[in-house]
């Protein structure tokens, strides 16, 4: 077995044990890929109990959290509030099966934020969600053919696995072994911000795609802007040959602000989307997600309609409770202290991997930012797979001795909240100018 470099202060021999046991009766010892470190190498570290901006493993190591579960936890951990919530929920029954009042709550606090939205149903996962409004997209139009962007990441839904594909228009080859090509075969992946491609693939094939599907602003290739354009581009060619827009709002909704993405940049020129998912911030570390769009399309799914949908838990009263807290903990107070921590951090890494000659950049979508190892700027996922990625696995491997956990992967968005304080930002700027040196002595 492969093993972090240890310090005297920062130990894992009981992460690694939990990591033994766990591999025999969990594939890889984990239960979403990513967790396993297998793009930085070491042991993933097992937490034993989260409280505000801060981790405690099982050895007792502290970190500061800028993974904060991808995103759900915008307040921090255990915030007392959504803690309240939960707590006063659960006391009154975990699951019923039948309609209860969070539900509708948690509805009308979503569609009051995100002004196209007219109606949501909530799920159980973001994988769910766009796997629902993907079925509702084709049931609405009758069409059968999806167009994705490469490096932009669904959930892992059959036909949204589909990343590959070379040129433009090319119909994918699957992503994953257990996807059919039937699946793939639906399935146009199109290179991100290039809107010649995108008006290719409907040139050829407009009269069968059912709806383009897009991170409202990609976070899971690192975080990659739409151009200034592409989501009017995206908008008026969708219309023009009768396809539906998905804007996918897991990773942004009620992130990038109070209204996701949407917020930010604002309705596109010709309409705003069809369909939005939303997920992450919305169930505040419970498994809640939501798709929603128009009434008349909404109207399409079962009962009132021919797309059925369904889900035993959907809704659950806890989840739906500690979403609700959430979202209305999420004040403008919030949304300004992200931006404050995000910039801190963010300037002080570019900063210190500047002072050691490190080639990077940031990039931001609101409060959003990752610090990719190459340099910018990065506008699709090509780009992105330029990192210097053994620099990034030497840059996470300091921070996390130094006490900081950053997503165990270059490709991803680093994650602050509300909670971080000015001590936790302190502790995060402490320890980059090592981690710095260290990327900067990968080669
Ligand atoms: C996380 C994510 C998903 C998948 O959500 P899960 O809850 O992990 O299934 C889908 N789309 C985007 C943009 C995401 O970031």
């Amino acid at each position: 077995m492969t093993s972090t470099p240890t310090s005297q202060t920062v130990r894992d021999r009981a992460s690694a044990a939990l990591l033994e046991r766990a591999r025999d009766v969990i594939p890889g010892g984990v239960n979403s890929p990513v967790r396993a470190f297998r793009a930085v190498g070491g042991t993933p570290r097992f937490i034993a109990s989260a409280s505000g901006p801060w981790l405690t493993d099982v050895d007792g190591n502290r970190y500061v959290d800028l993974i904060c579960s991808w995103g759900p936890m915008i307040l921090g951990h255990a915030h007392p509030d959504v803690l309240a919530a939960v707590q006063a929920a659960a006391v009154k029954g975990f699951s019923f099966g039948t309609p209860s009042e969070n539900e509708v709550a948690l509805a009308e606090e979503i569609v009051s934020r995100v002004a196209p939205l007219e109606q949501v149903r909530l799920v159980n996962s973001g994988t769910e969600a766009t796997m629902s409004a993907l079925r509702l997209a084709r049931g609405a139009t009758g069409r059968s053919a999806v167009v994705k962007f490469a490096g932009c990441y669904h959930g892992h839904v059959d036909p949204l696995l589909a990343a590959a594909g070379s040129g433009v228009a090319t119909f994918a080859l699957p992503d994953s072994a257990g996807v059919p090509a039937s699946a793939a075969h639906e399935t146009i992946v199109l290179p991100y911000n290039d809107i010649a491609a995108l008006e290719a693939a409907f040139a050829e094939h407009g009269d069968r795609i059912a709806c383009v599907i897009t991170e409202a602003s990609p976070g899971n290739m690192g975080v990659v802007p739409p151009a200034p354009g592409f989501t009017n581009a995206l908008r008026r060619i969708t219309t023009e040959y009768g396809a539906l827009l998905i804007s996918d709002e897991v990773m942004t909704g009620f992130r990038c602000s109070s209204a996701g993405w949407f917020g930010l940049e604002g309705e596109p020129e010709g309409g705003a989307p069809d369909l939005f998912t939303f997920g992450k911030v919305m169930g505040g570390g419970f498994p809640t997600a939501a798709f929603g769009g128009r009434a008349d399309l909404m109207a399409q799914l079962a009962p009132d309609g021919p797309v059925y949908q369904a889900g035993t838990l959907s809704g659950n009263p806890v989840a739906t409770a500690a979403g609700l807290a959430t979202l209305r903990g999420c004040t403008p107070e919030v949304y300004a202290r992200l931006d404050v921590v995000a910039h801190t951090i963010a300037d002080a890494a570019s900063a210190a991997l500047a002072g050691h000659g490190v080639p990077h950049t940031v990039q931001w979508a609101g409060s959003m930012f990752s610090v990719f190892f190459t340099e910018g700027p990065v506008r699709n996922y090509q780009d992105a797979k330029a990192q210097d990625t053994a620099a990034f696995g030497r840059f996470f491997h300091s921070m996390l001795d130094s006490g900081v956990h950053l997503p165990p992967s270059s490709f991803e968005a680093w994650f602050v909240s509300a909670s971080h304080d000015d001590a936790a930002v302190e502790h995060v700027l402490s320890a980059l100018p090592a981690a710095a040196a260290a990327a900067a002595a990968a080669h």
